[in-house]
């Protein structure tokens, strides 16, 4: 993967991209000694483990192990590979493309564009059905729903015709039955013949923030069902990562977007005017959603339908906001189902005015839980209030939770103490919970999280020693030098620490200083070599450091193969014995020789 391009432009756009301007972007950084430190956009947490080193321009997350240089960084942030995050970044800074020698191509890609290439094709497609003789119904009910042709041409809207002309046309257009099927436009029954996916509905293209058409979903314009119909999961398209009308709402000036359930709800709001709202695509908010929601703005405001199922989604979505620290309030359209129907009984100002109006969630909460319960009767009234307490919990700001809590005592005549003393009971058994999941993370084989040790606390050591020593590799020659003498990469117990040795050797004995960000550009396992080539280490004396290292991993090394030798069967009793005191006498000696080496453990922190 990484021979695509010469390495002199990688080190280019690297160069030119720093990873803290970069990370700033979406992530707020505070300085912390040497690094920069914020909330990982990668995982949900209160408290900051992402690291940005400006220094040796890497990231990496200490709470879910991710980490890496500028590139993987807008990888994973916009969910590019490796050849579109080297084109944006290169394109940020003003650099020409090297031309692409041979195939440049991961095949994801490929086949990403190539759907990009059928649904632009469709979209045309769909167009021209709708302004056509075919398109009758649907006109009439674009018209019905009171869209103007400006806004059947923003959005893209179209016509899917019934039959399976999409599909004839996409076989004019040279597409294979092979490729048509993976942008999911067509299905192909148990009888082996291919048909259009979407047929007789309206259509809604799927658009991303860069502009490529990744998806559709079509509406049936009568009481048939499915109501909605989406592009299935493609190499392009994942509900889960996209919201509908993200590619205008991203410039809107709002502080905030406007989260409703539909496609109709989405246009018909930019139509008025109200150009932040976006969609969900027919499902709940997903986590994924919310992080990018977080990523753009500060605040969301809940526009769902108002039946049970969209106050229900409400709930869903207000939590996973909030999670991301993103200010929710919720709008209430009093009769009206949807936003579409109230700005059509009440237009586009009465809708402003909703939005200037939206209550915050914790009141929009507290008003659901006023409905819930009759607070006269002392039952339901303890319920009321401990089911209030533990929004409270929720609060971060203390000023914020006392008024709330202020309210509620005169409300219910319950003491404010009490409901206090109730918010820290759940406080601390949240804290525990936290604690627990924290440390079960830890077990599961997350290296970098806390100190607990997994089952084999004796590799866990071996894995901090090689950790620490490849760092040193990386910034030290001598340490090179002597390591090179005594340890082969096979000694290396894990995959990435191997592949990084080989790649630092492979550096180092051709004479030159391993560039920390190529190398880490280059590796399969780059998330393990970002976090250990982060590291700042004080250690004082690299070369004592090293020599204890290096005696530690032999050691481990020399135990693992008599393990080895006295489990196998490949040898008679005898055979063992000798090996084992073999072993023995090598490892008394070697202990009294070193044993001036008291400060030895430092090393393997
Ligand atoms: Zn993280």
């Amino acid at each position: 993967m990484p021979q695509m391009f010469p390495e002199s432009f990688l080190q280019e756009v690297m160069d030119k991209n720093d990873v803290v301007d970069t990370i700033s972007r979406y992530v707020q950084l505070k300085r912390s000694g040497t690094s920069m430190k914020g909330l990982c956009p990668f995982h949900r947490e209160k408290t900051p483990s992402f690291h940005v080193s400006a220094d040796k321009q890497f990231y990496h997350c200490f709470g879910c192990g991710k980490g890496g240089n500028v590139i993987s960084f807008v990888m994973q942030m916009e969910n590019l590979d490796f050849i579109e995050a080297v084109k944006l970044l290169a394109e940020q800074a003003g650099l020409t493309m090297p031309e692409p020698s041979g195939r440049t191509d991961s095949g994801a890609a490929e086949r990403r564009r190539l759907i990009y290439k059928i649904n632009t094709g469709s979209a045309r497609f769909f167009y021209d059905c709708l302004l056509s003789e075919r398109g009758e119904a649907a006109r009439r009910y674009i018209t019905d729903r009171r869209l103007t042709q400006n806004t059947v041409n923003k959005f893209g809207l179209g016509f899917a015709p019934e039959g399976s002309r999409l599909l004839a046309r996409l076989r004019e257009l040279g597409f294979s039955d092979d490729e048509i099927l993976l942008s999911g436009m067509a299905v192909k029954n148990d009888s082996g013949s291919i048909y259009d996916r979407f047929r007789n509905r309206l259509m809604f293209p799927i658009i991303d923030v860069r502009k490529n058409i990744i998806g559709f979903g079509g509406r049936v314009m009568d009481d048939s069902v499915p109501k909605y119909l989406n592009s299935p999961e493609t190499a392009a398209f994942s509900k889960s990562y996209n919201l509908f009308g993200l590619n205008f709402a991203k410039s809107a000036k709002d502080s905030f977007f406007v989260l409703v359930e539909g496609y109709m709800d989405v246009i018909s709001l930019h139509q008025s005017g109200i150009t932040s709202a976006v969609a969900t695509l027919g499902t709940a908010l997903t986590p994924e959603q919310a992080r990018i929601i977080k990523r753009m703005r500060q605040e969301a405001v809940i526009a769902y339908d108002s039946d049970e199922a969209g106050q229900n989604a409400t709930k869903r979505a207000i939590e996973l906001l909030a999670d991301e620290d993103v200010t929710v309030k919720v709008l209430t359209m009093n009769d009206c189902k949807d936003p579409d129907e109230y700005i059509k009984a009440n237009g586009a100002g009465a809708f402003h005015e909703l939005i200037n109006n939206a209550k915050l969630q914790i009141e929009y909460k507290i008003s659901k839980l006023q409905e819930k319960y009759n607070i006269s009767v002392t039952d339901e009234k303890v319920k009321y209030v401990s089911e209030l307490a533990a929004e409270f919990a929720k609060i971060k700001s203390p000023v914020e939770r006392e008024i709330y809590v202020g309210k509620t005592a005169r409300e219910t005549g319950v003491s404010a103490d009490g409901i206090f003393s109730e918010i820290d009971r759940l406080n601390a058994a949240s804290e525990r919970k936290n604690r627990f999941d924290h440390a079960s993370r830890g077990l599961r084989g997350n290296p970098s999280v806390g100190r607990l040790s997994g089952e084999n606390p004796e590799r866990e050591n071996a894995l901090r020693a090689e950790k620490t020593l490849l760092n040193l590799i990386c910034f030290d020659p001598q340490v090179f030098q002597m390591t090179a003498a005594s340890l082969s990469s096979g000694d290396f117990e894990e995959g990435a620490h191997r592949e990084l040795y080989e790649r630092l050797s492979a550096v180092r004995n051709s004479g030159a200083e391993p560039d920390a960000r190529l190398i880490v550009a280059q590796m399969s396992g780059s998330e393990a070599a970002a976090g250990i080539l982060i590291q700042e280490l004080n250690i004082e004396d690299n070369v004592l450091a090293a020599r204890e290292l290096i005696r530690r991993l032999t050691a481990y090394r020399k135990k693992q193969k008599l393990l080895e030798t006295v489990t196998s069967g490949d040898l008679s009793q005898s055979q063992k014995l000798d090996e084992m005191r073999e072993y023995l006498r090598k490892e008394v000696g070697t202990n009294e020789q070193h044993e001036q080496h008291e400060q030895s453990e430092q090393y393997g922190e």
